[in-house]
């Protein structure tokens, strides 16, 4: 028995593969094969797993900031320093 560890399941993605779907995957815009393969994917690399990470926190980031282009400058910049320091305090953990 070997312990060859390379991809050979040819549903799984390679990491460029993975990459180059973060936002749609993201975005929930792949079909659930896709979709599945990603999150296996995920799951058993290490390098990707953190810029997926990365990148859903920072869209939500993003998601919140839009609500926060009503608010008056001053409350603005108060919110989006919370919500920086939020951000922070969750990938700390
Ligand atoms: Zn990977």
């Amino acid at each position: 028995m070997s312990t060859d560890s390379s991809p050979t399941d040819p549903s799984s993605l390679d990491c460029d593969e993975a990459l180059e779907r973060l936002f749609e995957y993201l975005d929930g815009e792949l079909n659930e094969d896709v979709e599945k393969a990603i999150e296996q994917h995920l799951a058993a690399c290490a390098r990707c797993e953190p810029k997926f990470e990365h990148e859903r926190v920072f869209l939500q980031f993003i998601a919140k900031r839009a609500h926060l282009e009503q608010a008056p400058p001053e409350l603005r910049k108060r919110l989006l320093r919370e919500l920086m320091d939020a951000e922070r305090r969750r990938s700390n953990e």
